[in-house]
Formats: structure tokens, sequence, C-alpha cells
């Protein structure tokens, strides 16, 4: 379990309509506890609060307002016995430190890479903070993961993160005002509906970065799980991960998800490990089951279901065993986590063959995803 740098400080329930906590405890309902709310650290002056909302199968998820961030996510596996299946830390210092990959967090204004972190719109060349080989990555120097987000607990399942992004921030235009729903249903579903609205025409493409590991610990990798990915094709990207502009058909090879396999299988033929974006087989953009994750020892599966017509699979290629604060003091080690992001194509405001990501004024970003749990 984690322990919080304000263990004995205050822990209330949120009422249902704001985020002030009252500091009077309220009885929980009946049916499921209401989202219990605990101080989690200081940033500056800011307070960060850690939100656990939990159902009464067992599954538990803590989210932090720095980030909008999942810090934990509690998951039964065939036994009945939960266990923590995303990498994490024990304090806001670990999601602090300046290495930390994205841990959890919420990510915007543009999940992914942007080329050369500039884009073109309506004639006029925007340049953004690049904070990756010269290219722009989820959303620059200070993206959506490094800011404090307003939280508001909507109902004992529900909770609303909403975050005011200023025009020019990380050199994008427009005000964009963003609004997170995180949703805890009572059949073990994680939902994570998007929106946003914009008073400039501005690229829009938000993702959740959560790393998931379904041993809940017991597995020092990712390499055993298997995975199954609704897609024929990919994104080809050059030597710094950005797209070509080619979709690529998988062809039965290293990259063929089609049929569910061991990661481990065929990721020594992929130079790096997993870092690209399947262009889903889907029809329309409603809410469509695109991925399978499961963890025959445990049992854990975890269905990834989508509006968003991409999924960015990382296999933690980068993690090296060198993190901070991590739970329980694991070492997260190259492949200790995986991530499904789903999203629009990578540089796709530089690729005008890719789906469009520009938010109009006037017209309302939407994304839902929603990370399913159960056992077999
Ligand atoms: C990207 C990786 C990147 C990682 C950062 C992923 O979404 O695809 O290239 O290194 O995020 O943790």
């Amino acid at each position: 379990m984690k322990s919080f740098l304000y263990a004995t400080a205050l822990s209330l329930l949120a009422t249902a309509c704001g985020n002030q906590p009252s500091g009077e405890e309220k009885p929980a309902a009946a049916t499921r506890p209401a989202i219990a709310v605990k101080n989690y650290g200081l940033l500056g002056d800011s307070l960060i609060r850690e939100y656990t909302l939990s159902n009464a199968a067992g599954m538990q998820v803590s989210i932090i307002n720095y980030g909008g961030t999942i810090t934990s996510l509690l998951a039964p596996d065939k036994a009945g016995k939960t266990a923590d299946v995303v990498l994490g830390y024990d304090s806001l210092a670990g999601y602090l430190q300046s290495n930390n990959p994205y841990f959890g967090a919420l990510i915007g204004r543009y999940g992914n890479r942007i080329a050369k972190a500039r884009f073109q719109l309506d004639g006029k060349t925007y340049t953004l903070a690049a904070n990756n080989n010269g290219n722009t990555l989820h959303g620059g120097v200070k993206g959506f993961d490094k800011v404090i987000w307003q939280a508001t607990p909507l109902s004992d399942s529900s909770l609303r993160l909403s975050y005011l992004s200023k025009d020019g921030e990380e050199g994008y235009p427009g005000n964009l005002q963003v609004t997170v729903v995180y949703t805890l249903t009572a059949g073990n579903s994680l939902q994570i509906q998007y929106t946003a609205a914009t008073d400039k025409a501005t690229p829009v493409n938000l993702t959740q970065h959560s790393y998931f590991n379904l041993s809940g610990g017991t597995d020092s990798t990712i390499l055993d799980h298997e995975l199954q990915i609704a897609a024929g094709r990919f994104t080809a990207v050059d030597q710094q991960l950005i797209p070509t502009g080619k979709l690529d058909s998988i062809q039965g090879g290293a990259m063929d998800f089609q049929q569910s396999k061991k990661i481990g299988r065929d990721i020594g033929q992929v130079a790096g490990g997993y870092d690209h974006n399947w262009v889903l087989d889907r029809t329309g953009n409603g809410l469509e089951k695109i991925a399978t994750l499961y963890h025959a020892a445990s049992g854990r599966v975890m269905d990834v279901l989508t509006t968003e017509p991409g999924l960015q699979f990382y296999s933690g290629n980068f993690l090296d065993g060198t993190l901070h604060y991590t739970t329980d003091g694991k070492k997260y080690v190259k492949h200790a986590g995986l991530c499904l992001e789903t999203q629009h194509f990578p540089d796709s405001p530089n690729q005008p063959s890719f789906p469009s990501t520009i938010l109009q004024p006037g017209n309302t970003y939407q994304q839902t995803t929603v990370y399913s749990f159960y056992t077999k």
C-alpha cells in the first residue's frame, strides 16, 4: 500500500457537489463507499489531494489532481485477491522527479509527437515547446501531466477534473477548457471521458498514460502478458519515432497482434521494443473494443474500448530501474509495464492524410476510453 506524505492528515469523504472537503464525515452510501479524499503532498503552496473511487467488487482507483494522475488501480485476480496493476510511486516526490516517464498521467494538449515542434494552421506557423530531440512529446515541457487540475467528485463513482490551458501555453493557440471524468463502474470498468472546447482553432489529442502490469507486482516485466489489438496496420515511423505518413501493413510479423500473443514472443524483432501507433480497424467513431491484455498466472484480463482511431502500444522500453520513490520500492526495469494509449495518430497536424485533430471554436472535442477488468 501507499505511504502518504500526510498519512495522518485529513481523510474525509467528498461531498457530491464540490471539491472543497467539508471536514465532516458523511455516512457512506448503502451500496458503495463515497470517494475518499486524502492529502497527498504540497506543490509550492498548492495542496495535492488523492481521490479514491471504490466499488463493492473490491476494485479501487486512486487519482491525484497533479496531472490527473492515476496513482494506483487495485483489481482482483482469479482468486479474488486484489493487487495494484499500475506502476506508481509512494509519494508526490515520485511524480515530481524529472525523469518520471508520465506514470499514470493525463496527456495533453497533444499526446505523442509533433515533428520539429511546429505545425501550420490557417496559414500561420506555430512553434511549440520542444522536449524530445527537437520534437514535441506529450504536450511539451509542461504538458497536462504537470499541471494542477481542479477536482470535483460528481457522485460516489465519478471524479471530474478540469483544466484551462491558456492561449499560447506551450505554443498552442486558443484557450482550451478541458474536462476529464473518471468513473469506476460496479462492473469493474474504469471509464475516462474527455471533453474540450476552444476559442481558436487548435490541435487536441488527449490520452492517459498508465503503465499496466496485470501481475500486480509478481512479474517484473510484461513480456509474459498476452495482447490482442484489432488493427491490420500501423503508422510507420522514422528513427525519432516520427510518422513518415505511410500506413504499413502488419503482415503477420512482429507487429501483428490480431490474434492474442505473448508480448515477449516477437519483441526482439522490433528495434527498441514496441512504441508504435496501431491504426485500429473500426467502423465509425463509437465506443468499440479494440484491445485485450491478459495475464494468465493471475487470470486478470483488461479490455480496452475507445472512440479513438489509434492505439499507441508502448512496452516500457525506456524504463531502466533508475526511478526513485517507486511503489513498495520496486525496481521498474525495462518492460516493467506497458501503456495502451488511445489516441489520434502522432504528428497529425503535419500529416494531411491522417484524420484531423484540429478542434474549431464552437465544436466540442470528445473522447471516451474504457479499461474494463475481469478474470478468466
Ligand atoms: C511514447 C514513448 C515515450 C513514452 C514516455 C510513450 O507514449 O510513445 O516514445 O518514450 O511515452 O514515457
